[in-house]
């Protein structure tokens, strides 16, 4: 009986053994590999990808590439590695479209209106807009985020966001740091949870413009974007 036992508890261990030595050859080999897939504890995202339909966002001066479509590209990869990291993602498109909104008849408007809708049906314990900038200067380059003055949990995830930011993404290639900003926007009030809108990178600046049409570049950049989310989250809890 013992002997069963423990055979059945060596052959247990061994296999644990085995999976754990798989686990460590897939982190070492596989880049962004999710280590825990409990992490996220099913808590609640909401991505929004900004833009989107009729209203395109800015455009690449250099490549002619939509805001929408690279915010949409980044957005669903930041989903995947939640999703991946066990937290549920809601987003608030997933097609290259604007939504209707019952009575409003403005567009930009409506399509606001909803996107606030989802996010307050959703509850998330984090809100995360994505969008790409645009300035007059060309030399502008790097990846801001912004909160709401009166949302102070948007405002602490933006300050950890912003580090995480310039740590993987701003730092890399001689960018400039940037402190994380207070704006006054729909997205950002219109819910009581945690949110930001981050600006991943100028469409105007020839460096950034390059980067972020790549696809490599917008995986580590959805990956940098999880990683301030996971952060956040585990400093809140
Ligand atoms: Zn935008």
């Amino acid at each position: 009986m013992h002997n069963t036992v423990s055979k059945k508890a060596w052959i247990f261990k061994a296999a644990a053994m085995a999976l754990s030595a798989v686990f460590v050859a897939l982190a070492l080999t596989t880049p962004f590999i999710i280590v825990s897939v409990s992490d996220g504890a099913r808590t609640v995202v909401v991505v929004d990808a900004g833009h989107g339909g009729a209203d395109g966002g800015v455009i690449g001066r250099r490549t002619g590439v939509k805001e929408s479509e690279l915010n949409l590209k980044v957005a669903k990869l930041l989903g995947e590695y939640l999703a991946s990291g066990g937290y549920k993602v809601v987003y608030t498109r997933r097609n290259d479209t604007m939504h209707t909104f019952p009575g409003v008849s403005n567009r930009k408007r409506a399509d606001m209106f909803k996107r606030g809708e989802i996010i307050n049906n959703a509850k998330p314990a984090a809100m995360v807009s994505v969008h790409m900038n645009y300035y007059s200067a060309s030399s502008r380059r790097g990846a801001q985020v912004f909160f709401d003055r009166t949302d102070d949990g948007g405002r602490a995830f933006a300050n950890i966001m912003q580090d995480t930011l310039n740590r993987d993404v701003n730092s890399v290639g001689g960018g400039r740091e940037y402190s994380a900003l207070s704006a006054e926007k729909y997205l950002l009030s219109c819910s009581p949870y945690p949110s930001i809108i981050v600006e991943c990178g100028f469409l105007s600046n020839p460096f950034d413009e390059e980067n972020l049409v790549r696809a490599d570049y917008q995986a580590n950049l959805a990956y940098t974007l999880y990683l301030g989310i996971v952060e956040f989250l585990n400093t809140e809890s």
